[in-house]
């Protein structure tokens, strides 16, 4: 029997592998589990730390839509020359949980919004899976403007488009940060290693505890692997618990 969003959110994102007997194994094994992911937890969040690259004098939201602004008009890389329109961000602006993709797809480039589209509803699904909607989190990418033909972004590419997302952390303050898939990983935790080696621990993000799992696109190619993805979301959602978020 096929699953319902409304009725049973883990079991609608898990249907694809078999809801009902995965579920119960999934829910037993991230119960048990929890202690073990805890080994590399982060400090808590320096927000001193943050909050010193916040322009001064501005409220969060002139601030936002400054730095928006700032965004659709750069040209700091190639990428500007191909874009249709720069992705910003979009959700909670004050939300406790940010989520940090890659960069825009085609989709994403026509409408200016991030994770539309399959991926889009698959992330959904994902914070559906812990009691959360989009509109409750802030989702961006590491870069701002489509790569072409959707390649992967080079390093000078996120580089020039760093401080951005630097900014953008540092607005918004969030109580832990999920980054999704690799690229937007390794970009952001200044790494270069596979996702096995990255998931399971606690990093840090300019002082936030921040939290590796897989990207939706990824997920929707190898659904066998929504189980780990979700597990990855109990993780996140725990931390958020015990940061009095969510
Ligand atoms: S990807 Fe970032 S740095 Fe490059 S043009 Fe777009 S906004 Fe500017």
């Amino acid at each position: 029997m096929r699953c319902s969003a409304a009725d049973d959110p883990v079991a609608y994102y898990l249907e694809t592998v078999g809801c009902d007997r995965v579920t119960a194994e999934a829910v037993a094994a991230a119960a048990a589990a929890p202690a073990a992911a805890e080994r590399d937890v982060a400090t808590p969040p320096a927000a001193e730390q943050v909050a010193a690259a916040s322009p001064a004098g501005m409220d969060i939201e002139a601030q936002w839509d400054a730095l928006a602004l700032q965004v659709a008009g750069c040209t700091a890389c190639d990428l500007a020359a191909g874009r249709t329109r720069t992705v910003f961000g979009s959700g909670d602006r004050a939300a406790d949980l940010l989520l940090i993709g890659e960069a825009p797809g085609h989709d994403e480039d026509q409408q200016g919004e991030p994770f539309v589209g399959r991926a889009g509803r698959l992330l959904n699904q994902m914070l559906a899976a812990i009691g959360l909607t989009r509109q409750q989190v802030l989702v961006i990418n590491v870069i701002k403007c489509r790569p072409p033909r959707n390649r992967d972004p080079k390093p000078q590419e996120i580089a020039a488009c760093r401080h951005f997302i630097d900014a953008q952390i540092a607005m918004v303050r969030p109580k832990v940060i999920g980054l999704l898939g690799r690229v937007a990983s390794c970009a952001m935790l200044e790494r270069d290693a596979p996702l096995s080696v990255l998931r399971h621990h606690w990093h840090e993000v300019r002082g936030i505890p921040a939290y590796v799992t897989y990207h939706p696109a990824f997920l929707l190619r190898s659904p066998q692997q929504k189980v780990e993805g979700w597990r990855d979301m109990l993780q996140i959602k725990a931390r958020l618990a015990a940061a009095g978020g969510g």
